[in-house]
């Protein structure tokens, strides 16, 4: 469960019950004065005893240990809440901070995506089967954080932490959100990914609102990653791995294909993010769409709406509202 990457860094699996992604990888470097823990896991039970019997086995003192986190997710964010001591610096991005800041509304969220076309009656479970919401207060989804006691301590592209004999520089990978920000070493060459590249998943790129093109900027978040000079990835997910150029054209070629199916079903007619979604070919074990469970109806629509703005921003296609719904249609 723990594995030594390099000399003081280590890789600690947090599971995730629940979750299909099982389990989180936190990394773990250790340093005389100062530890760093690089993502912690949900804001729960069973991560929380995991994560300190890590630290235990590993001697870290979490009274001497700050945080980075790549971005905002639950699952990477959550449990730093739990962690951070009075002493602690936890490094953030600001878009991310600016994002829990302001308050995720399940409300608006929910009405979001029923101007896309989404069934009433299926709407009116979501507040109760997404497994994102059922976790957290009803009005405010803050995610766990409870927003006057954590203070960041932000960071950009380009800033560096040193610990160890590490210096890390971050990196600005905005898609999987808005403020992804992963961490690379130049000397070392290790590139910390978070959620930006994995070696077997599809990181989700998704839309809940009409505020920016996340796939465009995930695209040129792939493209400046491509550049670096990396000999291992340490990603949020599964195992670590070398072929980052591979998986990085593997999923541009993914979202490539999702472009081109989207305007081969709008070539037979306008229609709704919904309605869109629900005839795209997706990756998961179910027979046919009706089948799906809602929460996996509600990610598959964000995920089509964020390919939809990419293809509006770049005048492939169009969008009117049509009795309250919005309808998209080949230009
Ligand atoms: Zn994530």
């Amino acid at each position: 469960m723990i594995e030594e990457i390099l000399t003081n860094l280590y890789k600690m699996e947090i599971p995730l019950p629940q979750s299909p992604l099982k389990s989180l990888n936190s990394y773990v470097i250790k340093a005389l004065d100062r530890n760093l823990i690089i993502d912690t896991g949900m804001n729960r039970e069973e991560c929380l005893k995991a994560m300190m019997s890590g630290l235990m086995e590993l001697a870290v003192d979490i009274r001497k240990t700050d945080f980075y986190i790549t971005h905002l997710h639950p699952d990477h964010l959550g449990l730093v809440s739990s962690l951070a001591t009075d002493s602690s610096t936890i490094h953030f991005n600001q878009p991310d901070a600016d994002r829990i800041k302001a308050g995720i509304f399940l409300d608006d969220l929910i009405g979001f995506v029923r101007l896309n076309g989404f069934p009433e009656d299926e709407l009116q479970t979501i507040s109760y089967t997404h497994p994102v919401f059922k976790y957290r207060p009803k009005e405010n989804l803050d995610f766990h954080v409870l927003k006057e006691n954590l203070d960041f301590h932000v960071l950009k592209e380009g800033d560096t932490i040193s610990i160890s004999d590490y210096i890390f520089n971050c990196v600005e990978t905005p898609g999987h959100t808005k403020g992804h920000m992963c961490l690379y070493e130049p000397n070392k060459k290790i590139f910390v990914a978070g959620d930006h590249i994995l070696s077997d998943i599809t990181p989700n790129i998704l839309l809940m609102s009409d505020e920016w093109d996340p796939l465009k900027a995930y695209l040129e978040s792939l493209d400046k990653v491509y550049g670096l000079d990396i000999e291992l990835v340490l990603p949020g997910h599964r195992g670590t791995f070398t072929n980052w150029r591979e998986r990085i054209q593997e999923l541009k070629h993914h979202h490539q294909e999702r472009l081109d199916e989207i305007i081969s079903i709008l070539g037979k007619g306008m229609k709704s993010a919904f309605q869109i979604a629900s005839q795209m070919s997706w990756d998961i074990l179910y027979d046919s769409w009706d089948l799906f469970p809602v929460p996996q109806k509600w990610f598959a629509t964000g995920e089509t709406i964020a390919h939809l703005k990419y293809l509006e921003e770049k005048g492939i296609i169009k969008k009117e509202m049509i009795e309250q719904r919005i309808i998209y249609a080949l230009n």
